[in-house]
């Protein structure tokens, strides 16, 4: 591929976005004229719309140099999508961004320049977010968490949008894993990065993930990378059991002075003593095998070896596909 001349892909993943995509195509359009030095290709993949989303996605489509369209053949949620569009794209580089402009197109040259400049994955950052209150803590949370359990590779506060080199994007459809988290993996895979700011904005419309799925999301997100959580577990029954340890050892020593008449009666214990550790230990364990069943879910799901998405039709456009 001529230097001059670099194939990038856009990939956006599509759930229910019918207000949205047109002005989406516009917002592109206008990076796709700014930059005719680069042959742009626009990945769009419909995860199962049922708003009438395609029907709006045929309509703009066109507008881009190069375009794909893959339908799947029902919700297979972001990160399947995602997947669907980084197997399609034939870009030297690959951009993720969503269909909500939350993630300002404008931004995509700045992120090729420094991709021609030699970063192999390019991070955008948010330097606020348009979003609730709610929304901004429990995403935070999820960042600041995150980016302890990752090693710090991946920078506080990214998403989805970004980019990678192909070098990244191959490695990147390579791995076998359901329920990946793909901005992470990108981080993951280590290659020289670089970062670019923004601003993010509120949905253009549509209301996005409900703030539980978005929790479930997050935690899916933790038990794909990490197994913190299973140290962890290991980590509170070792300071329960210490802790009984000890209070075991001081019973013991009560007696033994009460033996040799230091005491007159020994303390009893009452009844809410006794249920407090019941209830606690009873939950700590339920807790713990939660834990252990989310990881014995994903060996599961690994173990049935399901296809991450089925695509149900392909479409594409434009100038010479490969
Ligand atoms: N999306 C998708 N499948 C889904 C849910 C969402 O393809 O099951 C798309 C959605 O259309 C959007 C992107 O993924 O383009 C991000 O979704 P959303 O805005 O809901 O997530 P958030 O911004 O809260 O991360
Ligand atoms: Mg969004």
């Amino acid at each position: 591929m001529p230097e001059s001349f670099p194939l990038v892909s856009i990939v956006t993943p599509i759930f229910n976005e019918a207000g949205n995509v047109a002005l989406l195509a516009s917002r592109l359009v206008e990076v796709f004229q700014a930059h005719p030095e680069v042959s742009w290709e626009w990945v769009a993949v419909d995860d199962g719309s049922t708003d009438g989303t395609e029907s709006k996605l045929r309509e703009v489509i066109n507008a881009a140099p190069r375009w794909q369209l893959i339908q799947l053949s029902r919700n297979f949620g972001q990160q399947s999508a995602l997947r669907a569009g980084l197997d399609a794209a034939s870009g030297g580089a690959v951009i993720f961004l969503d269909a909500d402009l939350q993630d300002p197109p404008g931004l995509i040259p700045e992120m090729v320049a420094r991709w021609k400049a030699g970063a192999k994955v390019v991070f955008a950052v948010r330097r606020s977010r348009g979003e609730s209150r709610a929304r901004q803590f429990l995403v935070s949370l999820f960042h600041r968490c995150f980016h302890a359990l990752a090693g710090g590779r991946m920078p506080l506060d990214s998403g989805n949008f970004g980019l990678c080199d192909r070098e990244v994007a191959d490695i990147l459809r390579k791995l076998p894993e359901h329920d990946a988290f793909l901005p992470a993996l990108r981080a993951w895979t280590g290659f020289p990065a670089a970062v670019v700011e923004y601003d993010r904005l509120s949905r253009h419309s549509g209301s996005g993930l409900p703030l539980l799925k978005l929790a479930g999301f997050a935690w899916s997100a933790v038990t794909a990378f990490s197994d913190l959580p299973l140290r962890l577990i290991f980590l509170a029954g070792l300071v329960i059991s210490s802790v009984g340890f000890a209070y075991g050892a001081i019973l013991f020593a009560q007696r033994i002075l009460q033996f040799f008449g230091f005491f007159k009666e020994l303390e009893v214990l009452g009844f809410t003593t006794v249920a407090v550790a019941v209830f606690f230990m009873g939950g700590v364990q339920l807790l713990s095998l939660g834990i252990i069943g989310e990881y014995l879910a994903r060996i599961y799901r690994e173990a049935k070896g399901r296809p991450h998405f089925i695509v149900a039709r392909r479409e594409s456009g434009g100038k010479d596909i490969p």
